[in-house]
């Protein structure tokens, strides 16, 4: 039971995290809608990298909700998910990172400089 009530308030916190990403890109596309004098969002390009912490699924079952009748409703949405990439600070070497704490395939140091797939922003604004 107890385990049940945990991941259920795992569930609303990652879900209230996408909210708040999906608010804060709905607030950047109004701004940009009314600076270039449009009336709506006709692509969106999203970089989304695969260490963000934002679950797609989440993320993309809000999108459906929240922009209705906002300059997003229409918007077509080209998602990019950049993979983690790291530079080990001990032999250099450049490695994929699939978890945020993984360490050097090489010689196993866990100090390394994360290159990609923390991205979390808007690349490419359509306006129509
Ligand atoms: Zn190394």
């Amino acid at each position: 039971m107890s385990v049940y009530r945990i991941n259920c308030i795992v569930c609303k916190i990652e879900k209230m995290h996408e909210l708040s990403i999906a608010t804060s890109i709905l607030k950047t596309a109004e701004r940009e809608v009314e600076n270039s004098g449009g009336h709506a969002v006709k692509e969106i390009t999203l970089s989304v990298g695969k260490l963000a912490g934002v679950e797609i699924d989440s993320l993309k079952f809000i999108w459906g909700a929240c922009m209705k009748h906002t300059v997003l409703e229409k918007a077509e949405i080209v998602l990019l998910e950049p993979k983690g990439k790291a530079v080990c600070m001990e032999c250099g070497t450049v490695f994929a990172l699939e978890k945020l704490y993984d360490s050097c395939p090489k010689c196993g140091s866990y100090f390394k400089e994360i290159m990609s797939g923390k991205e979390l922003k808007i690349n490419k604004l359509i306006i129509m």
